[in-house]
């Protein structure tokens, strides 16, 4: 099998009325000749404000941009014709489809209808007030533009753990709302944050109502026979009790297929927490590496003062590797989003290179570091600010270069603070690769390729550094970088085989 690499093939300003499935259809060549094999598309269904929503205030998980609902029939990504003609064109290029799944909540309620609440400490969510407070509240789906098609599934208020908005009284905040499920708890096995972090935002949903959990299988199902499916991105797993999805990846593993790609988000950059949610879930799905995620944008901000040996400190591929998917950024990450933290452009090229060319980890790259973005959007000031994300450069070299050379096992030579580097060794059959980058001057490492490898001529794959570099008779070569760059050194006699 090729190295796994996943392309998050959206960003939070994703161009809107229906490009992104068009653009996956042309684009599904083009990323199998570069080498990505999965594809992580945006969620599919309708949301609760329509074609403008990103995806992620789920309010139809059955309406792919089929029905009139919420103000349109399309999605912001498209129709449901063109959702599965790009599902299409994916897997006809041999790139699996992983598809982002919105359990934890639902918005956009058509109705609202009486129901009994009690109020929460929102910054300490075990703090549930013991009075019963009458209200309305919007928890009743019907989906009327839908008209029962593929599910007659009505949600209501035993449908739900919490909301955040009531009327009469009219009040936001957290809410506990009281139905027959829980004795008045929230659900367990979520994160412990704020006490407990089962409540999300809008109607966020009740897994112990067994009507929920049957639908939420059912629907599961019903998606996989709809589009191919090659896996799933889990959203919000940190607030869905992690019994839920044990059960749920076990059953699509049953039913779909039994190689189906499973991540799942649990945004926190603790070890001890991530390894814990892994044991609960039985170890049946991978996650995203936060902490990395976090070591690189604080690498890009510090320049040369930072220690390049420490690069994979804390993190998650270097501790559970075999369930790390790992990220330079994402859609929450990029400017002007909720959890901004971007890597700087310099320090990019040297993030995927440590994610794409590595033995450990799944790397998943975001779809502006390939292509750019530029979009506006109001900063925390509440100015309009214009933001332009760069392609970086020698990204699809490195995506290449991943299938090409990241090959057999790996020596780590991380002995500087500013100069670190590694080897893949190759295999019998695939060639390696030497990997040597810098955050501060330009400079070299020192590798012996062991005699194999005896006055062989070598170039930088990426070209950022000019010039060959030649072994001597016992394999032994100083192999260079350019000053804050990173340089991928490949046998020239490799690169016309
Ligand atoms: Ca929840």
């Amino acid at each position: 099998m090729n190295n796994r690499t996943l392309l998050q093939f959206f960003h939070w300003y994703s161009p809107a009325e229906g490009h992104v499935w068009g653009e996956v259809s042309k684009k599904a060549e083009d990323l199998a000749r570069i080498g990505i094999t999965d594809v992580w598309l945006p969620p599919a269904y309708k949301g609760a404000s329509g074609a403008a929503s990103v995806g992620y205030d789920i309010y139809d998980l059955f309406d792919l941009g089929e029905f009139d609902q919420k103000g349109s029939v399309a999605t912001k990504y498209g129709h449901r014709t063109a959702f599965e003609h790009a599902c299409r064109s994916l897997t006809d290029h041999g790139i699996r489809p992983i598809h982002d799944v919105v359990l934890n909540h639902k918005m956009g309620a058509d109705e609202k209808e009486s129901v009994v609440v009690r109020r929460v400490n929102s910054e300490d969510r075990t703090q549930i007030e013991e009075d019963d407070v009458t209200a309305l509240a919007y928890t009743r789906f019907t989906f009327p533009g839908r008209h029962g098609k593929y599910s007659e599934f009505i949600w209501d208020k035993q449908c739900f753990s919490g909301v955040d908005v009531i009327e009469q009284p009219d009040e936001t905040g957290v809410f506990r709302l009281m139905n027959e499920y829980g004795e008045g708890q929230w659900n367990d096995e979520v994160d412990d944050e704020l006490g407990n972090f089962d409540y999300l935002m809008g109607a966020d949903v009740e897994f112990r109502n067994k009507a929920v959990y049957e639908e939420l299988k059912y629907w599961g199902r019903w998606f996989s026979e709809q589009v191919p499916v090659g896996g799933f991105r889990l959203d919000a797993a940190k607030h869905i009790p992690a019994w839920f999805f044990k059960d749920w990846v076990g059953h699509m593993r049953d039913t779909i297929s039994t190689d189906l790609f499973v991540v799942a988000e649990y945004w926190h950059p603790d070890m001890a927490t991530l390894a814990n949610y892994l044991e609960l879930v039985d170890k049946q799905l991978m996650l995203f590496d936060v902490a990395l995620h976090h070591r690189f944008h604080d690498a890009s901000k510090a320049g040369g003062n930072f220690d390049m040996r420490t690069i994979f400190d804390g993190s998650l591929v270097s501790s559970i590797p075999d369930h790390a998917v790992t990220l330079v950024d994402n859609h929450d990450t990029q400017p002007l989003q909720s959890l901004e933290a971007t890597v700087e452009p310099w320090f990019k090229p040297l993030a995927y290179a440590l994610i794409l060319l590595r033995e450990q980890g799944t790397p998943c790259v975001f779809y502006p570091d390939l292509y750019g973005a530029e979009y506006s959007d109001k900063g925390e000031d509440g100015s309009q600010q214009k933001v332009e994300m760069p392609a970086i450069g020698c990204l699809p070299k490195l995506i290449e270069a991943r299938q090409r050379f990241a090959n057999g096992p790996q020596i780590d030579q991380f002995e500087d603070t500013n100069l670190i580097g590694f080897t893949r060794q190759g295999t019998e059959s695939e060639p390696g690769c030497v990997v040597v980058m810098s955050n501060g001057e330009a400079g070299h490492l020192s590798v012996d390729l062991g005699s194999n490898h005896s006055n062989a001529v070598f170039i930088d794959f990426l070209a950022h550094y000019e010039g060959e570099i030649a072994t001597d008779g016992h394999g032994r070569a100083d192999f260079a970088t350019n000053g804050g760059s990173v340089s991928v050194w490949v046998r020239r006699d490799c690169l016309s085989a």
